[in-house]
């Protein structure tokens, strides 16, 4: 096959996977993330003519390319059908002198649907070419959105079960209705006492220890996170899909550079941004916007990466970050030497920090610019756009929106800009409304329906009469038990 060392970790040149066997494992064995060795260029003129969902294929076959695109167009089809409330699956709309990708058409209203309706798809068709008859076990941290895109896309999927962490105290109460009330008879859901990254190191760690011995015993863990190759590759395609909106819409000819705002966490998005501009898109600046968890627009803008520093709860909770895994991604990209990222790596882990070389730095900044926006920004934003051009912002769209403006004081309006919108504002109402100013109850629930009556806007169908669906997960753990707690679930539920 000639594809069949396609994949390499970002940390040694040695370690090689095909598609399929990097989309199992998830992570690969040395720690580090999947990268594909070589990226073709794209015909991007050609992709830019496809509808949706062959434009969506099209682009995965480069990505991914042990899959035919006929297969890849079937895949797809069957991931999306039925499942986005608009046949454009992302569409793009005009708000001013600003394009507000819309990522949250999906079954769970967050961006995260445009990867994980797909990816247990991906995994089946991997075990098949792979011949690997193992159960599929996922593992996934979540900080919102990913844990309930992920259990809505593997529920009831044959061969394959899901566990699910939350941080106890980081999720909306929304988000958590959305996954205490899961249904499927392969999903399982359990908050950690802790924050996301308190998760996401118990996952990691677990993964690490459970691997091999689970292996033995015919179960494959893989994950649902962005460090998951699967998971990345569909989320080129809107980058893709929102330039053509915009020639379609005259605002742009083919050629001309775009930039895109995008609301930053574990760095995938907007990694996958940067994938579509290698591939050829015409992508001019990539905005990393962070929320007051600056941590990202620091290192953007000197160089050192420092996690150890206070963590912030804040109003847009799915950015609420420390380590973004994907930026090693971005660092083995840029500077292609496995060494390097494997002693940055090592320096994070052991000292909580990492300095990148000003050569590689002057790299990143050419493509990238970072700024961040506290809650009191947030919540302005919010309300400044919903008053002066009647567009309601999620608190995550508005910290992009936010920081594309900064962008522009700087910069000028020289070029179109892409503000990424992750979720719809009915995941978040309490903040939204506290943004418009309109008191409201403290309940989740109550909210969401203030909300819809003052912006009389339906509530997105798959929140209605989410307070009435039966809890069916209520289990909460010590981070540190968790290696232990899947080992006891993963017999259990034999
Ligand atoms: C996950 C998420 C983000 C951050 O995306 P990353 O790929 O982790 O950077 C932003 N907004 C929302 C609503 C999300 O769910």
């Amino acid at each position: 096959m000639k594809d069949k060392f396609l994949f390499q970790s970002t940390r040694s040149n040695e370690i090689v996977a095909s598609a399929p066997e990097a989309i199992l494992s998830g992570i690969a064995p040395d720690g580090g993330l999947f990268v594909p060795a070589e990226l073709p260029h794209a015909d991007v003129r050609n992709i830019l003519s496809l509808d949706p969902i062959p434009m969506a294929a099209a682009i995965l076959h480069i990505m991914l390319p042990s899959f035919s695109e006929e297969q890849l167009i079937q895949l797809v089809t069957k991931g999306y059908t039925a499942k986005f409330d608009t046949s454009a699956i992302t569409p793009l709309c005009a708000v001013n002198n600003m394009n507000v990708l819309e990522l949250f058409h999906g079954p769970t209203c967050a961006f995260k649907d445009i990867a994980l309706c797909l990816l247990p798809h991906l995994m089946k068709a991997s075990a098949k070419s792979l011949s690997d008859n193992n159960e599929i076990l996922i593992l996934t941290a979540t900080s919102g959105d990913t844990g309930k895109a992920a259990l809505e896309g593997f529920r009831d999927v044959e061969g394959t079960r899901i566990l699910v962490f939350y941080p106890r105290d980081g999720v909306s109460a929304v988000q958590k209705a959305q996954m205490v009330t899961q249904q499927g008879n392969n999903t399982h859901v359990c908050s950690v006492e802790g924050n996301f990254d308190d998760a996401q190191t118990g996952v990691k760690i677990a993964f690490r220890a459970l691997q091999e011995e689970f292996l033995s015993q015919g179960v494959r863990l893989s994950s649902a996170n962005s460090i998951n190759i699967g998971r990345l590759a569909p989320q080129v395609f809107y980058y893709f899909s929102a330039y053509r909106n915009l020639i379609d819409s005259g605002k742009i000819a083919f050629g001309d550079f775009v930039d895109y705002s995008v609301p930053t966490g574990n760095f995938g998005d907007i990694l996958a941004g940067y994938y579509a501009k290698l591939l050829g898109l015409p992508v001019g600046r990539l905005i990393c916007a962070s929320n007051a968890n600056n941590v990202l627009t620091d290192f953007l803008n000197d160089g050192t990466y420092d996690r150890c520093r206070p963590f912030y709860t804040t109003y847009s909770p799915s950015m609420d970050i420390l380590v973004s895994s994907n930026l090693e991604r971005l660092l083995y990209l840029l500077s292609n030497d496995t060494a390097l990222v494997s002693s940055l790596m090592r320096d994070l882990s052991v000292n909580g920090k990492y300095s990148i070389p000003a050569s590689l730095l002057e790299q990143l900044q050419q493509i990238f610019w970072s700024d961040y926006c506290d809650d009191t920004q947030t919540l302005k934003t919010i309300h400044h756009v919903w008053k002066d051009y009647g567009y309601l912002l999620d608190p995550h769209t508005a910290v992009a929106w936010c920081a594309a403006e900064h962008y522009r004081e700087h910069f000028g309006r020289e070029r179109e800009m892409v503000i990424l919108s992750t979720a719809s504002p009915f995941k978040f109402p309490e903040a939204v409304l506290s943004a418009l100013g309109i008191p409201h109850e403290e309940n989740g629930f109550a909210a969401m329906h203030e909300l819809s009556n003052a912006v009389k806007m339906p509530i997105p169908k798959p929140l209605q009469g989410l307070e009435n669906k039966p809890v069916r997960h209520r289990d909460s753990i010590n981070p540190k038990d968790l290696t232990e707690y899947v080992r006891k679930k993963a017999v259990e539920c034999k």
